[in-house]
């Protein structure tokens, strides 16, 4: 048989990915052939005439029909870009959403160079934010939590695989146990959030292939995010920031339960993403009498 060449495998496989109904199929054809060959996307488009061999073209098959039968891209490839950097990623952990990248932006805007020395990623998964954050703030030494000893694992490749390992301390607890009282500038997380009796309405994609416990926020959504509120207003230095993922209705339970405790926290505010919808509760503790609110001097260590 004749050896076909990249633009008649990029066109078939993505007939193949459309008729299967996937998400972006020409694209999804394109990431996996470039990923095959070990390219760039641009360079196999330039490159469109090149003639495969038949064991080339079968190995492409099989990556086509993993998408086909709904297996995410990143799942497939190994790797996810966030925040300009790339990611291992397995079925171990979710998947880095171009979303959560909001949560790095509003942790730069708030502090200042030098500003940030303790940080805590929690329910961390691949570790995409605790990592990124740390390429962006060469001073801050952090801890990564994740009650996945697997996930946490991966976010232990992560942070090798970007420099900042020892850096990060990677401790397998439940949100924040054991963490000490007073000890963080800033806690970050993107933890479970899918109301439980929503999970098997998500999409297939997500819902047959991502790990359920990093979806699955229990009633309502909010039994983690719930914790998680808890647990920050201790474990934050007075002044600190919480900057938590949220989904669309969840900004007013979780208001109402921070409203609760009116003394720990200064301010709450909402962010919306690019789509409009409710994504990062952004919460300041309170300044004790002892710390200058946001001007706390940063120890060189
Ligand atoms: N944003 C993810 C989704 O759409 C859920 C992430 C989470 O639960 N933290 O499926």
């Amino acid at each position: 048989p004749c050896s076909p060449t990249i633009r008649h495998i990029i066109h078939e496989g993505t007939e193949q990915l459309a008729r299967s109904g996937v998400d972006a199929p020409r694209l999804s054809a394109e990431v996996l052939v470039a990923h095959y060959l070990g390219l760039d996307r641009l360079a196999i488009l330039i490159d469109q005439d090149r003639e495969l061999d038949q064991d080339q073209a079968e190995m492409i098959a099989g990556l086509l029909r993993r998408r086909a039968a709904g297996e995410p891209v990143a799942y497939i490839t190994g790797i996810k870009e966030f925040c300009g950097l790339s990611f291992q990623v397995d079925p171990r952990v979710l998947i880095p959403r171009p979303e959560t990248e909001l949560i790095v932006e509003m942790v730069k805007d708030t502090f200042g160079p030098g500003r940030l020395t303790t940080l805590a990623d929690v329910c961390t998964g691949s570790g995409a934010l605790g990592i990124a954050l740390a390429t962006q703030f060469p001073e801050f030494c952090g801890v990564l939590t994740d009650v996945s000893c697997q996930a946490l694992h991966l976010a232990r490749i992560n942070a090798v695989r970007h420099g900042v390992a020892s850096r990060l301390a990677c401790v397998c607890t439940d949100v924040m146990a054991g963490l000490r009282m007073e000890s963080m500038d800033c806690i970050v997380a993107n933890p479970p959030y899918i109301p439980g009796e929503m999970l098997d309405r998500i999409s297939r994609e997500v819902r047959c292939f991502e790990p359920a416990i990093a979806l699955d926020g229990g009633p309502c959504g909010l039994k983690i995010s719930t914790k998680l509120l808890h647990q920050a207003s201790w474990v934050l230095k007075p002044g600190g920031w919480l900057f938590m993922e949220i989904e669309e209705g969840q900004f007013q339970p979780l208001l109402r339960e921070m409203q609760v405790s009116a003394d720990v926290w200064q301010s709450v505010a909402l962010t919306r993403d690019y789509q409009h919808l409710e994504r990062v509760v952004a919460a300041h503790k309170m300044c004790g009498s002892s710390t200058e609110c946001g001007r706390s001097e940063t120890q060189q260590t």
